[in-house]
C-alpha cells in the first residue's frame, strides 16, 4: 500500500500517532469544520442513527423491548427475541456473521463502519464537535485561545456554557444507556423517582456518565488509535481494490504555492489536516488512523473550488486507482465474502426463526426409587422427576402433562397443569407411580409428554425406572 506515500515523511507519520507530541504527551486536537457534500450526507445518515440509538429502549417489538441486555436475570432481548444463556449457539452464529460481514464490507467499502455508522464518532463529529465550534468559534480562534491561556470573561462565560452543554449530551446518553440494562420503567422509577431506592440503576447511570462525557469530552480519537480492535482488523484487512480515501499524489505534486506554474494541485495550505478528527496528514498516504470519514475530502474540494481547478484531489479511491490501474470493485474476494455472507446469513435467521420457545432440562437430584402399598394391597414404586423449564415467550403459559395411553403407570404433580411464567425459568417436580411387578424383569420406560396451546412441539422427559424384585428374589 505504499504506492503514493513520500519518503521525506515515512517515518515519522509511521512511527509516531498524529495526536501525541516528541516527548510523548498528547496533544488536543481542536479539529475544524469544513461544510461539503460528504458532511451533509454524514450528518443526514447521523440524525438517522442518532434518532434509532436513543429510541432503541422505547421501541417494543412482539410485546417486548427491542434490545434490552438484562444481567439479573441473565438474558438479552433482541428484535422480540429473548435470548438465554442455553442461546449461545445462536449467539455464535450471529458473531460469525458478524465478522463474515465485517470483512465482506471492508473488502468492499474500506473503513465505512468507522467513519460514518460507529457510534463514537457519529456523537463525536455530530454533536460534540459542533457544541465546542458553537462556544469556541473557529477552530484556528479556539487554539490561539488556548495558547493565551488567559480568557476574558466572556470566554470564560462560553466555557461554561460548553461544558454544560457536554454534561447534558452526555447525560442524555448515560440516561439511554441505563434503559438498555434496567429497562424505561426501571429507569424511570429507580433512577429519576427513587434513586435511593435503586441503586443499581444510580449506580449504572453514574458509572455509563463518566465514560461516555470521558470519552467524548477528553478520551476523543484516542478511542479509534489506541482502544478499538475494530480499526486494526479493518485496516489489516484492506487490499490495493478496497475502497479508502486517498491522495493523488501524481496530481498533487509537487506541492506549493498555486502562482507557480511548474507545481501540482495541492498548495499546501493544511486544511486537510486541519479538519481530521484523527489528526493525520492524509497526503503521506493510507494510514492506520484514517476513519475514512470523508472531512479532509470536503476540505480540499473547498479549496479547489476556490482555486477553479478539479474536485477530488482526495477522494474515495483505491490504491490500485491512484496507481492508475484498473479498479475492480466486485472481485473474487468479495464475491466470495458475499456468498459465505449470505449462506451465514440464511443458516442464521432459519435457526432463529425454529429456535425452541419451551426449553427442558432435566435435574439431576431426583431422589432414589421408594414404594408405597396401596390401601387394596398393591405395591406401587414411586420415583420422583424434577425439570427445569425456561419460557423464552412474553407471555404466561399452561403445559398440560400426560402419559402414553397404553402406560402402566400414573404420573401426578402438583396440580392438573403446570404454570410457565413469562420469560422465565421455573422448576416442576412429578412422581412416576409404577406397580412393583411392571420393573421385575427389564425395569420400565416410558415418556411424560407436556403439551402447550399454540406451541405446536411437544416436550418430552423420558423416564426409566430401574429392575426391581422382591426381597426374597435377590441374590445372596
Ligand atoms: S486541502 Fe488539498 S490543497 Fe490543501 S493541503 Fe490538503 S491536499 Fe493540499
Ligand atoms: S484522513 Fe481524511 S478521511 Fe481519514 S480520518 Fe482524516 S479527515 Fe477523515
Amino acid at each position: 500500500m505504499a504506492g503514493h506515500i513520500l519518503e521525506s515523511d515515512e517515518k515519522d507519520h509511521r512511527s509516531v500517532l498524529a495526536s501525541i507530541d516528541k516527548e510523548g504527551r498528547r496533544k488536543n486536537l481542536i479539529v475544524a469544520i469544513v461544510p461539503g457534500f460528504w458532511r451533509r450526507c454524514r450528518v443526514a445518515v447521523a440524525l438517522v442513527l442518532i434518532a434509532f440509538y436513543m429510541a432503541a429502549p422505547l421501541i417494543h417489538v412482539g410485546g417486548m423491548p427491542m434490545v434490552r441486555i438484562d444481567i439479573p436475570n441473565r438474558h438479552y432481548i433482541f428484535m422480540g427475541h429473548i435470548f438465554w444463556p442455553q442461546d449461545f449457539f445462536y449467539f455464535l452464529l450471529l458473531f460469525l456473521t458478524g465478522i463474515i460481514a465485517t470483512v465482506a464490507l471492508v473488502s468492499l467499502l474500506g473503513r465505512v463502519f468507522c467513519g460514518w455508522i460507529c457510534p463514537h464518532n457519529v456523537f463525536l463529529e455530530i454533536i460534540y464537535r459542533p457544541i465546542e465550534r458553537f462556544f469556541e468559534g473557529p477552530a484556528h480562534r479556539h487554539r490561539l485561545r488556548n495558547q493565551r491561556r488567559e480568557l476574558t470573561t466572556s470566554e470564560r462565560a462560553r466555557r461554561v456554557g460548553k461544558w454544560i452543554a457536554y454534561a447534558l449530551v452526555s447525560g442524555a446518553l448515560a440516561n439511554t444507556a441505563t434503559a438498555l440494562f434496567v429497562g424505561t420503567d426501571a429507569f424511570l422509577y429507580g433512577l429519576i423517582i427513587d434513586p435511593i431506592s435503586h441503586p443499581a440503576a444510580a449506580t449504572f447511570f453514574a458509572f455509563a456518565f463518566v465514560i461516555i462525557h470521558g470519552n467524548f469530552v477528553w478520551f476523543r480519537e484516542q478511542t479509534c488509535t489506541i482502544i478499538c480492535p475494530y480499526g486494526r482488523l479493518q485496516s489489516a484487512l484492506l487490499d490495493s481494490e478496497s475502497l479508502i480515501v486517498g491522495y493523488d499524489p501524481r496530481r498533487g505534486e509537487p506541492r506549493g504555492k498555486a502562482t507557480v506554474a511548474t507545481n501540482g494541485d495541492c498548495i499546501d495550505c493544511n486544511l486537510c489536516v486541519d479538519v481530521c478528527p484523527t489528526g493525520i496528514d492524509i497526503r503521506n498516504g493510507t494510514q492506520m488512523e484514517c476513519i475514512q470519514c470523508s472531512a479532509c475530502i470536503d476540505a480540499c474540494d473547498s479549496v479547489m473550488r476556490k482555486l477553479e481547478r478539479p474536485i477530488n484531489l482526495i477522494s474515495y479511491t483505491s490504491e490500485n486507482a491512484l496507481q492508475g490501474l484498473r479498479h475492480r470493485f466486485l472481485r473474487p474476494r468479495t464475491l466470495l465474502y458475499g456468498f459465505v455472507l449470505l449462506l451465514l446469513v440464511s443458516l442464521t435467521s432459519v435457526a432463529i426463526a425454529q429456535r425452541p420457545l419451551f426449553q427442558l432440562s432435566r435435574m439431576r437430584d431426583a431422589p432414589p426409587l421408594s414404594s408405597i402399598t396401596t390401601s387394596d394391597g398393591q405395591t406401587l414404586v414411586t420415583m420422583v422427576v424434577n425439570v427445569a423449564i425456561i419460557n423464552k415467550t412474553p407471555h404466561d403459559a399452561l403445559a398440560s402433562y400426560t402419559l402414553p395411553d397404553n402406560s402402566q403407570a400414573e404420573v401426578v404433580s402438583f396440580g392438573p397443569q403446570l404454570a410457565l411464567p413469562a420469560n422465565a425459568r421455573s422448576l416442576h417436580t412429578f412422581r412416576i407411580l409404577v406397580p412393583a411387578e411392571a420393573l421385575r424383569d427389564r425395569g420400565y420406560e416410558t415418556t411424560i409428554r407436556l403439551e402447550i396451546p399454540n406451541w405446536g412441539r411437544p416436550l418430552l422427559i423420558p423416564v426409566r425406572l430401574p429392575q426391581r424384585r422382591p426381597a426374597s428374589e435377590s441374590p445372596i
